[in-house]
């Protein structure tokens, strides 16, 4: 069992079409240990943060990545 366990998701604008990999090391992902595609940012929102296009400023469709 690893401690470095990462997670990625696919993430894709529904505007722009932008799409990218973003992965991050756990569940309770934070801005800082996310690591996000180009054109994207991370908003917190009541949910948690989430994936936001930066350029639409839309919630970004997550695809989970099995490894
Ligand atoms: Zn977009």
């Amino acid at each position: 069992m690893s401690v470095f366990d990462q997670q990625a998701e696919a993430v894709r604008c529904p505007d722009c079409a932008l799409v990218g990999i973003a992965s991050f090391t756990n569940e309770k992902a934070s801005a800082a240990k996310f690591r996000l595609p180009e054109g994207f940012k991370v908003v917190a929102t009541d949910e948690g943060d989430k994936i936001y296009c930066a350029a639409c400023n839309r919630l970004a469709i997550t695809l989970n990545i099995d490894p």
